[in-house]
């Protein structure tokens, strides 16, 4: 099922509270702007 693995690959991202750049699931920090806040995109989609 192709829209299983594009589930799987949106809880594998993190995006960035300050500019909103999309990071790898294990970054802690933003690689763009090196900001800390990262929120999953997994909780964006639960609203
Ligand atoms: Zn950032």
């Amino acid at each position: 099922m192709k829209s299983e693995i594009a589930e799987k690959r949106l809880f594998n991202i993190k995006v960035c509270m300050k500019c909103n750049a999309r990071n790898p699931w294990k970054g802690k920090s933003c690689r763009k702007c090196g900001y800390a806040g990262l929120r999953s995109k997994a909780k964006e989609s639960r609203i």
